[in-house]
């Protein structure tokens, strides 16, 4: 008798193939009938964290600025986004992702204009907006709210972790609380906004004890989304020079699929798991080198799940 397939015996609800996790994939189908892509915006923002607001110098991975286009023609962006991600994929259904640094750190006028630009742009059928949880003023949320109106709104919250000691040491510029604070207010906005939460694995001084910590944490608040990311080192940022100097050792590979299955098994099934890498620009990729070869890496986590008989929610309890 022939065996079943891992998709055929896979017991896990939110899913049509062998992941067994809720994958950003399988929501964007479900909700939009068929395949859609993010194309990555930078509005020319820039962020309290770097302009000396609530730092300067940015967080320890951030390169500090040095992506931005700022005052780029979004329009042209977006074409050329589509160009190139035409080479793979020939999505008719877009969600432009207002990416770049804080995308909600304008004054609101300002990022009306923005936001309604984005929203209008071709075959748009979501709106992401990544943003810090200390940007989020009232006006600010108000108008998140009125946006979601017109088109579905996701916004990307950068946590990174739950641990204030941590934040400290890789200059985040904000506390958990900050974060509590402006993420419950999110949720109570109303309108159609599903919110995002980012986490980090393998930031310095935490091991597998706080990561599973953040995650747990994170989980009882039942975000829509979350996206865990594996901490990369770029050239040029500080994070480099604590490289350079023996004093952070980033990851190992099996590590990394170990901690991020456990994470998987305390998220409650709904909370989309949004990304379970992350891209890092190939040029200027210190380490861990083993992250380009992302297909390795998300096999590896389709694989450790199945071994352990296990799937998203399996540990998470109300
Ligand atoms: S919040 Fe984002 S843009 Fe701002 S410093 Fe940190 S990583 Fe860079």
């Amino acid at each position: 008798m022939k065996r079943p397939t891992q998709a055929e015996c896979n017991p896990f609800p939110y899913s049509d193939s062998n992941k067994r996790y809720h994958t950003f994939a399988y929501y964007l189908h479900k909700r939009f009938g068929e395949k859609c892509a993010r194309i990555a915006l930078d509005a020319g923002f820039t962020c309290p964290n770097i302009d000396g607001t609530c730092g300067t110098g940015g967080c320890i991975y951030c390169l500090n600025g040095s992506a931005s286009a700022a005052g780029a023609n979004l329009a042209e962006q977006y074409a050329a986004g589509i160009a190139a991600m035409q080479n793979k994929w020939n999505c008719k259904k877009l969600i432009p992702y207002l990416q770049a640094h804080t995308n909600t750190y304008a004054p609101v006028e300002a990022l009306r204009r923005v936001y309604e630009q984005a929203l209008s742009l071709p075959g748009a059928v979501m709106l992401a907006i990544a943003t810090r949880p200390d940007c989020l003023s009232p006006e600010i949320i108000s108008l998140l709210a009125e946006i979601s109106q017109k088109i579905p709104l996701l916004v990307e919250l950068g946590l990174q972790t739950v641990h204030d000691d941590t934040a400290a040491r890789i200059n985040r510029g904000h506390a958990y609380a900050v974060f509590l604070d402006g993420y419950t207010r999110l949720k109570q906005a109303g309108g159609d906004i599903a919110v995002c939460v980012h986490l980090i694995n393998g930031l310095p001084g935490e091991n597998k004890a706080h990561m599973i910590e953040s995650a747990k944490t994170v989980a009882a608040l039942h975000p829509d989304m979350v996206k865990l990311h594996l901490l990369h080192v770029l050239r040029g940022t500080p994070l480099y020079a604590l490289y350079q100097q023996g004093a952070y050792t980033p990851m190992e590979q099996k590590e990394y699929v170990d901690i991020v299955c456990d994470q998987m098994e305390l998220f409650p099934p709904k909370t989309v798991i949004a990304r379970v890498t992350g891209d890092a620009p190939e040029a200027l990729l210190v380490a861990p080198l083993w992250c380009r070869r992302k297909t390795a890496v998300t096999n590896d986590i389709d694989k450790e799940l199945y071994r352990r008989g296990s799937f998203q929610g399996s540990k998470y309890s109300i």
